[in-house]
């Protein structure tokens, strides 16, 4: 494994408990149990079982090589030099956005420039308050803990994580009923990095904990050219200029799935192309794997179709979205419906999801008078 570890594939199920990346850049694994999500789609932004490696080793490692993202990127850096110059950890740091787009990177970016250990877990990972006890107790002074899907921590670990967040102490309740008593315990300074593709899942009193949230938001066509490039560089790949935009393009404005086309574009040419890396052989590769030229997938175009064939348009709730289409909200929610209305095709509205004018549009059907009324 490399210096930095990735993600894991928990989507469905919990794959690891907890990593620790020492100052050194060594990595200890402290437990783990596999089970990798087989689901793997070449356009979901989650990450899957082989991008683990893929993540690793493409992950920039410093904010200068870290693309976009600017507001984020100058926030932070203030943030971390006014930390440094008082010889203190940063304030807890909350990231949200969808995935791929950078909060883990982002927290090994924040660990490095502070000069700290880093230890990853994630929320469906700690199943216990012992085991966030045990974490905790075993940070170094000064460490960041990151903690993804921390939407996903459940209710009793949460309140553990409270007084560990504001006081730097964890509550112990030793023993049971009537001759149960509580035992603090004192914890070194340390600084939560949590990161959630859901934030409105989040609890109150937990959001209120952070010191600063950012939002990641999707990168633009001259960012994602950047990181194509740079990745495409990183892994060896000759690319000409048409080649590397049309993979950029193609990629759902997300770094996770441009370095993931990127490879299967680098497979076809390899295979059926003598290594050529012109536009027309990535054309070839993306096409082969159903990615349109907006970088939408078979389960896009499906969503899209299903409102308007099955529910006239809509609106329409997710729940029955995700039930004609055999697929978990979720899913749906958190991975496919941000990019769609980041294209303009999809509306939320009070009633349910609506597609919009430009969604009839691309799936190549007539719009019908009623489809702007919904809008509103
Ligand atoms: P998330 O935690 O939001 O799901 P990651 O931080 O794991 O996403 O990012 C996935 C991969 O995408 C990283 O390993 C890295 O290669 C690439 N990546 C993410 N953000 C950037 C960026 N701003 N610049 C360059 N590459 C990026």
């Amino acid at each position: 494994m490399g210096r930095f570890p990735g993600k894991t594939g928990y989507i469905s199920s919990p794959t690891f408990s907890c990593q620790e990346l020492t100052a050194d850049g060594s990595l200890v694994v402290l437990r783990m149990t596999t089970k990798a999500t087989s689901d793997a789609r070449a356009m979901d932004g989650e990450a899957q079982g082989d991008d683990q490696q893929l993540d690793t080793q493409l992950r920039p490692r410093t904010l200068q090589e870290y693309v976009g993202q600017e507001q984020v990127k100058a926030n932070l850096s203030i943030f971390i030099a006014a930390a440094q110059q008082r010889k203190e950890p940063i304030e807890h740091v909350l990231l949200y956005g969808p995935p791929g787009l950078g909060k883990t990177t982002l927290a090994h970016i924040v660990a490095r420039e502070m000069q700290a250990p880093i230890k990853v877990t994630s929320g469906p990972a700690i199943e216990r308050a012992g085991d966030l006890a045990a974490i905790l107790t075993n940070l170094e002074p000064g460490s960041v803990l990151f903690i993804d899907e921390i939407h996903r921590l459940n209710k009793v670990i949460e309140e553990v994580l409270y007084p560990a967040m504001e006081e730097y102490a964890l509550d112990l309740v030793i023993g049971k009923g009537p001759s149960a008593r509580t035992l603090r315990l004192e914890l070194p300074r340390f600084t939560l990095v949590g990161a959630t593709t859901r934030y409105h899942l989040l609890s109150g009193p937990l959001r209120n904990r952070f010191g600063a949230t950012y939002r990641l938001n999707f990168y633009d066509l001259p960012e994602m050219v950047k990181i194509v490039q740079r990745s495409a560089q990183l892994l060896g790949i000759k690319l000409e200029p048409e080649a590397v935009e049309l993979v950029a393009r193609r990629s759902r404005a997300t770094p996770r799935i441009a370095n993931r086309l990127l490879k299967r574009v680098r497979d076809y040419a390899q295979v059926k192309e003598a290594g050529s890396g012109t536009a027309a052989v990535a054309k070839a590769a993306l096409d082969q794997l159903q990615v349109d030229p907006l970088g939408l997938d078979d389960l896009d175009r499906q969503i899209l179709s299903t409102i308007i064939e099955k529910f006239k348009g809509g609106p329409v709730g997710v729940n029955s979205i995700a039930a004609a289409l055999q697929e978990e909200e979720g899913t749906i929610e958190e991975i496919y419906e941000p990019y769609l209305m980041q294209l303009g095709f999809l509306a939320r509205t009070p009633r349910g999801r609506v597609a919009t004018e430009l969604a009839y549009r691309h799936l190549g059907l007539e719009v019908p008078v009623s489809a702007q009324a919904k809008m509103v």
